[in-house]
């Protein structure tokens, strides 16, 4: 290795600048009660295993054959449960693969390859992409791996919809998380509807948590061409390890996206498990109907506590924890973190940022988890007399 050579040198100046998202912690040793990636607490329904067994039959013959490229028969059975035709959905490897699309085909690089913009936008569209802060921060990295502009629209403490700040954004891409991460509050059908007819752009709902929640926003597609919602089936069909999302939106939106698509996005696996699971909503009515009752409880506990808490429609909370003689801060949260993981419990911190480093975000896990999660916070506030 004598020859002088920076592969950073070659890289697009945008890549050579950036850093990579980082994911929450995935610890691989076993004994975690693991509370900071909101995966869901319970198995997927036993209808998935066994349709990955049956796509394993015969030695793993058809293991030697590409998937289904677009994923039909999963693309049916998805534009089936929301009531839409299969041509509106696409389907993703993640929700994050569709969320990578999206800033692909909608937000261009700087200074280059501007399409022309026709039709209503009054040349108030400039910028490629548009976030709020805090959100999910996979929507930055994805924007500098696109080398577009980004527009972050801040929330203040209320957390409530920034409605006159995203209309005003002039991106022609914004991902709005609804409900909200790391928050979990949840904006109405309603604003979300007042904030389409501002907005000129492109908005994508990121609806990875609506199915904790009591509404979404799937009602305003059919009036609203400009509405991209995206949905994910790591959190609410306990799939994470299977890599599972889609995007619902008009036919001309699924087109263009498409077009960049990998082919074979899915595996044979994956559509499988999809499958099976989107058309079992009775386990997992369920199971989700338990994870609202495991919410609720967990607020009630953390109200005990005297944390303040943001109302959460999702499957985790935003709490922000305080000392039995009332302290709350930085300081306290992180200690409070640290208590947690030397226990063995893990949640999530955001130290990064005013709004949310006096806070803890924890996934709702399964009774147990809970009553653990309890004991340890417990043993922390007589630590902390
Ligand atoms: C977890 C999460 C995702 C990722 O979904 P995948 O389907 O696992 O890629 C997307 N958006 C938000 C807001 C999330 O919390």
């Amino acid at each position: 290795m004598s020859v002088y050579f920076r592969a950073n040198d070659f890289a697009n100046a945008n890549v050579a600048g950036m850093h990579g998202y980082v994911p929450g912690q995935q610890p691989q040793d076993e004994g975690w009660v693991k509370l900071n990636t909101n995966e869901n607490p319970y198995a997927p329904s036993p209808k998935v295993v066994e349709a990955i067994i049956a796509e394993l039959q015969e030695a793993g013959a058809k293991l030697r054959l590409y998937p289904n490229p677009t994923s039909y028969p999963l693309r049916v059975a998805v534009a089936g449960h929301h009531g839409l035709e299969p041509a509106h959905v696409l389907m993703g490897n993640g929700a994050d693969d569709v969320l990578n699309l999206l800033l692909r085909v909608f937000a261009a690089p700087v200074a280059s390859n501007w399409g022309a913009v026709s039709g209503g936008m009054d040349g108030a569209v400039a910028l490629g992409a548009g976030m709020t802060v805090p959100s999910y921060s996979l929507y930055s990295t994805l924007a500098r791996a696109q080398g577009t502009n980004l527009k972050e629209v801040a929330f203040d403490a209320s957390m409530r919809l920034p409605l006159e700040g995203i209309v005003n954004s002039g991106a022609r891409l914004f991902l709005l998380t609804n409900p909200n991460a790391p928050t979990g509050v949840a904006f109405s059908p309603e604003q979300i509807e007042a904030l389409l007819q501002g907005f000129k752009g492109i908005l994508v709902l990121d609806e990875t948590y609506a199915p904790f929640a009591t509404t979404n926003a799937v009602g305003l597609l059919e009036r609203y061409p400009n509405l991209v919602i995206v949905r994910s089936f790591s959190k609410a069909y306990a799939l994470a390890g299977m890599r599972l999302g889609y995007a619902l939106a008009s036919s001309e939106i699924i087109d263009l996206l498409d077009r960049v698509r990998d082919s074979y996005n899915l595996d044979r696996l994956a559509q499988a498990a999809g499958l099976a699971a989107i058309t079992d909503q009775p386990y997992y009515t369920e199971r989700i109907k338990q994870i609202r009752q495991n919410r609720r409880a967990a607020e009630n506990d953390y109200d005990r506590r005297g944390w303040f808490t943001y109302p959460s429609e999702a499957n985790f909370h935003f709490t922000r924890p305080q000392t039995p003689s009332g302290l709350y801060g930085a300081e306290v949260a992180a200690r409070c973190f640290e208590f947690l993981k030397k226990e063995r419990v893990l949640v999530r911190a955001f130290p990064a940022h005013p709004l949310t480093r006096n806070f803890l975000r924890i996934s709702v896990g399964s009774e147990s988890e809970m009553a653990r999660l309890a004991e340890v916070l417990d043993a922390w506030e007589q630590s902390e007399g």
